[in-house]
This record gives structure tokens, C-alpha cells and sequence, in this order.
């Protein structure tokens, strides 16, 4: 028998869903949110509700946005014909804290994975084909992670890029490999796009 009245051991089982929350601090979070006034909690719920509600995957580059096309594709200051790809959206910031890239991005919401059945047709590529044959496109930066899963999906993307005459280079392994961009210094990061290649 649940020792919480109902209520809190609803929250607590939702709480407990979050990645990285175990039991203890489910509950201490519920109890967080019980303490905190009427408007906090309902502030909390609100974010909660809008993130599904209001956000969604830009149509041009598949960050995540509250407008589309987002900031980056709309903003007529950037260079829409340079392109960097990422794996997740959160690698964007990590870019962007450079201050050094003046292009746009394209989200590929994770890499190629064979191993764990993931092919080309789980990530989102098709619209990035469609950006090479609608712009003149420069160039593209291939800025997945060092990982095994992030070359070879640059591999895989410069070989069909280049089918396509597009210039398509790599960042350079400033960044530890096996490591994650998202976790790059800036500096580290800025020394990684200035080092980029060929490929
Ligand atoms: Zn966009």
C-alpha cells in the first residue's frame, strides 16, 4: 500500500519517468513542487503542457521551434548557403556559443547505428537532398560527434553530398574523440570549425 495520498503518488510515478530520476528523488521533487506556491506549480505545469504543444521540428533544418522556418532558417543575416549538420538540436548551442558561425544548421535527430538497427532511413536526410537541389548550397560542415556511430554517418553523408556537387568538409578532432560536441569548450569548438576539411 502507496504510504502518499493519491495525488503525490501520481506525480511521484510521473516524476520517476524522467531520465536520471530514481524513487528518492522523485519524491523529493514532489514534495518540492507540494511546498511551492499555487503559481510555481502552476507555472511548471504550463511549461510542461506547451513544450508538447507549441514546439515542433522546423521544416527546413528539423530544430526544434516554436516558428517555422526557425530563427536560424529566417534570419536573412545568415549565410543560407552554408550549412552545418548536428546530430541532436542541442549541439546547435554549442555552435552558437562560438560566435564564430555565421551559416545555418540541419538536425539529423541522431546517427547511423547499425548495430542497434538504425539506417539512413531513421534520420532526417531527405530534407536535407532537397535543400541541395533548392539552393545553391556552398558548402556543408559535417559536425556529428567523433564517435564511431557520428564518422560513419559523415561518411555516409559526404559520399551522397558529393553526388550532388556539393563542397563538404569535416570539423577537425579538436574534439576528443568519442567524446560529445554538446560537452566542447568554446575554444575547442571554434578550433574544430576553423580546422574543418575537405572531404
Ligand atoms: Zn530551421
Amino acid at each position: 500500500m502507496s504510504k502518499f495520498a493519491e495525488p503525490m503518488t501520481r506525480l511521484i510515478d510521473e516524476l520517476k519517468k524522467l531520465p536520471g530520476v530514481g524513487n528518492k528523488s522523485a519524491q523529493r521533487l514532489a514534495f518540492h513542487i507540494l511546498r511551492s506556491s499555487e503559481d510555481d506549480a502552476t507555472l511548471l505545469a504550463n511549461a510542461v503542457r506547451e513544450v508538447k504543444s507549441k514546439l515542433r521540428l522546423c521544416s527546413i533544418c528539423n530544430n526544434i521551434t516554436d516558428v517555422d522556418p526557425c530563427v536560424y532558417c529566417s534570419n536573412p543575416t545568415r549565410n543560407q548557403q552554408l550549412i552545418c549538420v548536428v546530430e541532436e538540436p542541442t549541439n546547435i548551442s554549442s555552435i552558437e556559443r562560438t560566435r564564430d558561425f555565421n551559416g545555418v544548421y540541419h538536425v539529423l535527430h541522431g546517427t547511423l547505428s547499425p548495430l542497434h538497427g538504425v539506417g539512413p532511413e531513421h534520420l532526417r536526410i531527405s530534407n536535407l537532398i532537397k535543400r541541395m537541389e533548392n539552393g545553391r548550397i556552398e558548402e556543408v560542415i559535417l559536425a556529428t560527434n567523433p564517435t564511431v556511430e557520428g564518422e560513419a554517418t559523415a561518411t555516409y553523408l559526404s559520399k551522397l553530398l558529393k553526388s550532388e556537387g556539393v563542397k563538404v568538409t569535416r570539423i577537425a578532432t579538436g574534439v576528443p574523440v568519442g567524446s560529445d560536441i554538446e560537452y566542447a569548450d568554446e575554444v575547442t569548438m571554434q578550433k574544430a570549425m576553423e580546422g574543418r576539411r575537405e572531404l
